[in-house]
């Protein structure tokens, strides 16, 4: 451990032996009152910082063991599009979810937003040492239109029902696979006509949810956003009409950067059945830099997804976080997985009172994005979970 006395932010990050919120003797379990000390983002002044009950205070706290000086405090981040409870053949067992969720954890990821998953993970609810997850309950799709095991499968008509029973199951969010290959015509094609799609948002509406679609071609993503949708995933098919209307009503957008790096793969995979939609893919993948980057552009709200959960490895936020960066810079990207996330998502922001979700770093992240790899410390609803 070093013990510079540089002023704090500039010199080199302190972190200090403690506990781990172990039982006092005789006691019930309980943490202990927690003090932090360094540059709390996103406003980037040295502070202090106190963690009592799982929540943070701003004034000292009798007793409270200081665990960090000079280091760089982060509300908890957030993974927007993660798959807890789902593997790549489909539902996984209790066991294998937990961990999945453990590895988000320990990446420092705090807040899920959970795409779709085809288990019910509401016990995760009862486990003070896992993420916080926020439903969309289980996909949506239409019959053989999507990867096995892992959708409801449904014609259109049962659209509205189904959708009215998924936004019950999940916690304010609702799931569509906008589009998929078509086998008719070889290529990706919308899953629902865009009346059936645009009634169905309705119903989500009335029911005070919200609803999102996966959409990797044009026209899915052009026919959900005019039918009143809430967010896209992916969005590699977005025309300058689309993004604007996007802009215009903050419809949310979360692409899920590191599944995109796979899309070539998708294409190879496809190419002899399906050799229109593998060139349509390959061509998604080389333009999607400049199509995602102009959503940022014009103002079109980009959060940070992982995608983990189907083929994608868990625990990858910072590499999220990382591609977002080369998309709109490293502010946009850390704020896309952190404070921005969390206040579109309804997660109090770092104050008085607040939840004590928090990532501590070693150095500034602002300044290299790939930090964010290596959370020092981990605290979730105010104990040390990682450090
Ligand atoms: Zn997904």
């Amino acid at each position: 451990m070093s013990h510079h006395h540089a002023p704090p932010g500039l010199g080199e990050a302190e972190f200090f032996a403690h506990d781990h919120g172990a039982a006092p003797s005789g006691g019930a379990p309980e943490a202990s009152a927690l003090h932090l000390s360094g540059v709390v983002l996103p406003a980037g002044e040295v502070r202090d910082l106190w963690v009592v009950d799982g929540l943070i205070r701003t004034e000292p706290v009798a007793d409270a063991v200081t665990v960090c000086r000079g280091a760089w405090i982060m509300p908890g981040l957030v993974d927007a599009h993660c798959h807890i409870g789902l593997g790549p053949d489909g539902p996984v067992p209790d066991e294998v979810a937990e961990n999945q969720a453990g590895t988000d954890r320990d990446a420092g990821t705090l807040l899920v937003r959970d795409a779709g998953s085809p288990i019910d993970t509401r016990w995760i609810d009862e486990r003070d040492d896992l993420p916080r997850i926020i439903r969309a309950g289980r996909h949506i799709a239409r019959t053989k239109r999507y990867l096995r095991n892992y959708a409801n499968e449904i014609e259109p008509e049962e659209l509205i029902a189904e959708v009215a029973r998924q936004a019950v199951r999940g916690d304010g969010w609702v799931k569509l696979v906008g589009d998929w290959i078509d086998r008719e015509s070889g290529d990706l094609g919308p899953l629902w006509p865009a009346e059936v799609a645009a009634a169905a948002i309705a119903k989500a509406h009335e029911l005070g949810a919200r609803v999102t679609a996966h959409c990797f071609g044009e026209e899915s993503v052009q026919q959900l956003v005019r039918a009143g949708i809430d967010g896209i995933e992916h969005g590699t098919g977005l025309d300058a009409d689309t993004i604007e209307l996007m802009a215009a009503r903050q419809v949310a957008l979360v692409p899920t950067m590191i599944n995109l790096e796979n899309f070539t793969e998708f294409a190879d995979a496809g190419q002899e059945k399906f050799p229109r939609y593998a060139a349509h893919m390959r061509d998604l993948h080389a333009r999607r830099f400049r199509t995602l980057g102009a959503a940022v552009e014009a103002g079109v709200p980009v959060f940070a997804g992982t995608d983990a959960g189907g083929s994608i490895a868990h625990g990858l936020i910072a590499a999220e976080v990382g591609l977002l960066a080369q998309l709109g810079g490293t502010e946009f990207a850390l704020g896309a997985a952190s404070w921005r996330a969390r206040e579109w998502l309804g997660a109090p922001p770092l104050a008085e009172g607040a939840w004590a979700d928090l990532v501590v770093f070693d150095a500034d992240p602002r300044m290299d994005v790939a930090v964010l790899a290596h959370p020092r410390l981990v605290i979730l609803r105010g104990r040390v979970v990682r450090g």
